[in-house]
Order: C-alpha cells, then structure tokens, then sequence
C-alpha cells in the first residue's frame, strides 16, 4: 500500500494532508500523481468522490510558479459550486506553502472583484470556461508563464456547450504547457480534446471490478450526512446488534465521530494510522471481546482487520472507491454468517452509489431512517420476548411475593408490569 510520503509530494504539503486527516492516497491519487509530477499529459478516468481535486491538486501547487505574479496553473471547471470546491481544496492543501495565491473566477460573481485578485497576482486560477475567455479578452489574465491546464469534470463542460471556449483556452497552452484532464467519462468528443489538443497522454483509470461477497444485505439509507450519527444511533438501539464497525474516509472524522457516539453513551473507540501499533491492538482486542461496541475505522486501519460476529458494517461515508467498499462490507457476514452493510448518502452522492452498484454488480436496497416510535417498538418487542422467556422458565414466586405489597396499594398486575417495563425500555 502507497503512502503518500512515497509519491514525491513535498513535506509543507504532506503536513496539510495529515491535517485534513487523509490517511492514504486513494487509486486515483496513488497512480495520477507520479504521472502529472513527471510533466506528461494524462487524462484521468474518475468520478467526484474519488478524490481526484488532490490527485491533480498536489501536482499542480508543486509546479506553482512562486517567482511569478502571472498564473502558473489554470483549472477549469464546469459550474461556479465546482470551482468554489476546488479552490477550498487548494487553499488547505497549500496552507503551509508560501507565496502561493489561489485565485477562482466564475460568471455570477463581480468581475471587479477578480480582476483585483488576479491583479495582485494569483498563481493558480479556477474558473469556468467562459469567464476565463472573459478575462483573456480583456487581458486581464495573461498565459505567458501557464506551465498546466487542468480540465475537471471535461465531459460535463462538454455538456454544457463549453467546447469552443475550451478548445480557445487550449490554443493558448497547446505546446507551452503541460495538459491535464479528469473526466467521468469518455465519449468520442473527449477523444478528439484528447487528439486534438494533448501529446500522448496517459489514461488512468481506476473502476476495475470489484466482486461483492455473498450473503450479506446491503442497504443504502438516504440521509443528510448532519444526521447519519442519528441514525447508527436508532439503527443500534433498535436492533440487537452487538458489534458495529463504522468506516469513515478520513482519520479527523474518526476522531470526531468516536466523540459524539461516546457523548451518547456507546461504547465507541477509533482506528486509524495515527495510533500506535500498540494502541491498535489494544482496540482491537477490546472491540473482540466485545467490551467496544462500536469501532470507527479508517479503510487503511481496517486492512488485515480479522474480527468475528461483526453483526453490521456502515459506511459513515461513502468509500472512494468501489473496491474500497467490497472491502468494508466483507468484514461482516463472516464464517456462513449473513452480515448487513448499511451505506448513508445524502440525496446529490446518490449517483456514487449507482456507480458501486455498477461496479461491484450488487443492489443497494434502499431503506428509510427508522423514526423514534420505530426505535421504541421495536426495543419494546425484544423486551416483549424476553418477558415471555422469563415467564416460560418459571421461578417466579420470590419475585411475586415482593411485588404482593405493591398490589395491595391498589395497582392491578397490568399496571405493575408496564410500570416494570417502562423502566426496562427506556433504560436500554
Ligand atoms: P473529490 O473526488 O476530489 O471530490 O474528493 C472527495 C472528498 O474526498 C473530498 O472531501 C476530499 O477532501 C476527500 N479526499 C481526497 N483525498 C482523500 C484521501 N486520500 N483520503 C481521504 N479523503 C480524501
């Protein structure tokens, strides 16, 4: 397994990766990185949620130009949402870098507002294609010291009509710089960019197939993401599962959420590379003999996780890759038994599953959030059960004869034992 100390990336911002809680490079970062750091062309087959805004990203702030006010590396993005989001992603990747600015330019927003920017000098500029022929018309934005063109989300600016203004900004570039581009998918219009405007370039692509273990349901519950923590929380009540393993994409999430499950009373702990192997091991061994009930991982610190009666796996996040997800959920449903994964997505991430679903040739069935009387009824009916198993082994008469003064201050046996199991439920 890569580490991302392993791929060239310069310490200032392997120090911001560790920040953002990135464990490992995922497959679409472990293979495009060293290949734009080589300076080669590359177009990159992968989806949002890869992790792809890094893969290009890292590569692009290590070929920024500090020495000079004039872009180095321009990003175009099909929508304004798209170029706010990489230039976040930047802008924490760069945090310990000096003297370099990241400048977005999108319509929607005052063009005086940019062009101050751009005047102070930026050294990378995100933008929509056709704000950015805005700003090359007025000469504003001047390529003379450009050294990569990146194309994120390509197919899509294809989509949205933006060829012309792509294949202008090209003509810009073509033979000056270095040629970059992620794309979902690539259709023959993608291949004619590809011909058109690249030298040879790479193509990586990371999907591959990935084949889902039998025997354990899969479900995909469609929540936003501020109340998933709400969710494993109903979903643990209500059942009589005993352990739970959470996966979570990033070790500060791990971190977080192990907190929120602690302040709600679980039995919770985390996993992840930043703990000490002796650590690990002592977590581990708590989460086997079941004294954890719940255990946050990351997908690294779950490689060569060898747990038993795992009764359920969620994915707190969606993987970032779909081999990533077999992986996860095959930590359940061991030894003949049937294991149930539970994947959260928000309404927009829907598509990542449709993508795994594909992929890995599994069905997510989709299932609601139980609501709190389900949570209730439910706890009810494990307790109901329990009650008649007591009453079937008898030995009862000493508990009868306690409970006899109670009766005779006027409460009928009904009323006694709902006021016992009132305070069995809503104990737990
Ligand atoms: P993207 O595919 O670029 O939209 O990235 C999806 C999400 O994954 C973003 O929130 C990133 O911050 C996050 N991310 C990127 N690389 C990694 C990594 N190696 N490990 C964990 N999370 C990552």
């Amino acid at each position: 397994m890569t580490k991302f100390s392993e791929l060239g990336i310069r310490p200032e911002i392997l120090k911001s990766i560790n920040e953002m809680g990135f464990e490992a490079p995922t497959p679409i970062q472990e293979r495009s990185i060293p290949i734009i750091r080589s300076g080669g062309d590359m177009v990159g087959q992968a989806q949002t949620g890869t992790g792809k805004t890094a893969a290009f990203g890292i590569p692009a702030l290590q070929k920024a130009d500090t020495g000079s006010k004039l872009p180095s590396v321009i990003i175009l993005c099909p929508t304004r949402e798209l170029a706010i989001q990489v230039t976040g992603e930047l802008i924490k990747l760069s945090k310990y870098l000096e003297g370099i600015w990241i400048v977005p330019v999108y319509g929607g927003q005052p063009i005086s507002r940019q062009l101050t920017a751009l005047k102070k000098g930026a050294q990378i500029v995100v933008g929509t294609p056709g704000r950015v022929i805005d700003h090359l018309k007025r000469g504003t934005l001047k390529l003379n010291n450009l050294k990569m063109v990146i194309l994120d989300e390509a197919d899509e600016m294809l989509n949205m009509g933006f060829r012309e203004d792509l294949e202008e900004i090209l003509s810009y570039s073509k033979g000056k710089s270095q040629t970059v581009m992620f794309s979902a998918t690539v259709p023959k219009a993608i291949r004619q960019i590809m011909e058109n405007w690249m030298d040879k370039p790479d193509m990586v692509k990371v999907d591959g197939k990935a084949e889902t273990a039998a025997g354990i349901d899969q479900f995909v519950m469609e929540v936003r993401d501020s109340v998933r923590t709400e969710a494993v929380s109903r979903i643990m009540d209500m059942t009589n599962f005993r352990l739970a393993l959470i996966f979570c994409n990033t070790k500060r999430l791990c971190d977080s959420l192990v907190q929120e499950l602690q302040a709600r009373g679980y039995s919770a702990d985390a996993l992840h590379g930043d703990m000490t192997q002796n650590i690990r091991d002592k977590v581990m061994n708590n989460f086997r003999n079941g004294k954890i009930e719940m255990l946050v991982a990351t997908d690294v610190a779950a490689r060569g996780l060898d747990v038993e009666n795992v009764d359920v796996v969620f994915n707190y996040d969606i993987p970032q890759d779909p081999e990533y997800y077999v992986h996860r959920i095959g930590r359940t449903g061991r030894a003949g038994r049937t294991g149930m994964a539970i994947t959260f997505a928000s309404g927009r991430k829907m598509k990542r599953i449709r993508f795994i679903e594909k992929i890995t040739r599994a069905k997510l069935t989709p299932i609601p959030m139980p609501t709190v009387r389900e949570v209730q009824q439910s706890k009810m009916d494990v307790q109901m059960e329990e009650v008649l198993e007591t009453l079937e082994a008898g030995g009862l008469r000493e508990y009868i004869e306690l409970l006899e003064p109670v009766a005779e201050q006027g409460y009928s046996a009904i009323e006694i034992a709902a006021a016992l199991m009132k305070q069995k439920v809503e104990k737990g």
